[in-house]
């Protein structure tokens, strides 16, 4: 379950974050955020490059930035865009790698900016995302600092 004032402040770091979003090519906004496990809010925007590929989505980023701040537990992501939409598949494996440490759903929220939600969790969106078995110890000594 996730709190109305959770989804605010996730809305908010997302909000913020899509305002700084480098678009030159598409013009196309998009903010996400997400919230650790101990309750911190790190926002991302998408970013695009002259080399295709290189670019980032918006949710890749905000996972970056809470692992740049030493959080590795999440308990939900936003993506907050023009109209619902929900993380791309590439977004939604990079996320599942931080699912084993807490072995906890992450609830995907999407978001559109007239404040329109719809909820969904990783499990749902990805049932059956590729995860290896061998580096799964490792990864669960991962924890928020
Ligand atoms: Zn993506």
């Amino acid at each position: 379950m996730i709190a109305e004032e959770e989804i605010k402040k996730l809305r908010e770091t997302a909000s913020i974050a899509r305002s700084n979003a480098f678009v030159p090519r598409s013009d196309h906004k998009i903010g996400s955020s997400i919230l650790s496990t101990d309750g911190k809010y790190f926002g991302g925007c998408n970013i695009e490059s002259n080399i295709s590929g290189l670019g980032s989505c918006s949710e890749r980023v905000a996972i970056d930035n809470a692992i740049c701040n030493g959080k590795y537990g999440f308990k939900a992501l936003l993506i907050l865009d023009d109209k619902l939409t929900v993380p791309c598949g590439a977004c939604l494996q990079y996320l599942l790698e931080f699912y084993v440490i807490t072995n906890q759903d992450i609830i995907i929220i999407s978001s559109d900016i007239e404040g329109n939600i719809k909820n969904y969790s990783l499990l749902e969106l990805l049932p059956n995302g590729y995860f290896p078995d061998h580096d799964i110890e490792k990864i669960k000594s991962y924890k928020n600092k």
